[in-house]
């Protein structure tokens, strides 16, 4: 038996990246998983092949996070397949970096309504059913940005922050309905999202982090399966910085 058996959970963005080593972890330790993404559909199909091969029930559907109405629906199809949702992963998320001079309100925009606005969505139309089933874990996909800021992403460490001071609230206000929310914040996890690094802006980071190596998908994977799982029961509105000692 593993450590999610009999939960379900959905998870935004796991056609690639972290969500991708979130969908395989958790397929790994027995939940049933309903992942969005929103253009790489045959790389969704196999990320639901590889995580049936743990013999758990997987379905991926395209469904934008930062549309409030496509998040309803996702919400909705997923209660219709599966009849609840215990845990809600608000990982998907984009950059479009740059130094604020040159930064357009699009861009601006973008990133805020990826980034933040899909965490109130999802939020938003998973609380009903969690509190009709008297129980729910949210974890939502900040970053040490967020934390402590980063020059050329205002908008991206803007949506990371935002997340903190949403994921503190929500603990508050549903924690009577048993309810939990927390965030984590990855540190560098090698996904296409830092591909776009250079070799030696790579190396410049690896020296900057203690435990001298960026991180991988599981390592975050492995922090979202400690608060999904019955194990966190008692955390909520807490950040978990998995980050190799960088924030620190
Ligand atoms: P990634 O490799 O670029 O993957 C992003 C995922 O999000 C993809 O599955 C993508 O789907 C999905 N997505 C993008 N926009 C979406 C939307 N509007 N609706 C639904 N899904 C959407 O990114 P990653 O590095 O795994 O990052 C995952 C999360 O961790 C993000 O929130 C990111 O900010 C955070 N994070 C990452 C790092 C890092 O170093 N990588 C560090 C700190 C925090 P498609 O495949 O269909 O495009």
């Amino acid at each position: 038996m593993g450590l999610l058996t009999g939960k379900v959970a959905l998870i935004t963005g796991g056609s690639r990246g972290i969500g991708e080593s979130i969908v395989i972890k958790y397929a790994q330790e027995g939940a049933d998983i309903a992942f969005s993404y929103v253009s790489s559909e045959e790389k969704a199909m196999e990320v639901v092949r590889n995580a049936e091969e743990f013999g758990v029930k997987v379905i991926a559907i395209k469904s934008d996070a930062s549309d409030y109405t496509q998040s309803e629906t996702l919400v909705n199809e997923v209660l219709g397949v599966y009849g609840k949702i215990d845990i809600l992963i608000n990982n998907a998320g984009i950059t479009k970096d740059t130094l604020m001079l040159r930064m357009s309100e699009e861009q601006w925009d973008q990133v805020i309504h990826v980034n933040l606005k899909s965490v109130f969505n999802l939020t938003k139309h998973v609380l009903k059913p969690m509190m009709k089933q008297k129980s729910g874990s949210i974890i939502n996909m900040s970053s040490v940005v967020g934390v402590f800021g980063n020059a050329g992403q205002a908008n991206y460490a803007a949506s990371k922050a935002g997340i903190l001071g949403f994921s503190k609230s929500i603990a508050k206000e549903v924690g009577s309905r048993n309810i939990r929310c927390n965030a984590i914040a990855p540190g560098f996890i090698e996904t296409d999202m830092t591909h776009v690094l250079t070799e030696d802006q790579k190396k410049a980071y690896i020296d900057s982090i203690p435990l001298k190596r960026l991180g991988a998908g599981s390592d975050v994977a492995n922090a979202c399966v400690f608060l999904g799982s019955d194990m966190s029961t008692y955390v909520s509105g807490q950040v978990l910085s998995v980050c190799g000692a960088l924030n620190t």
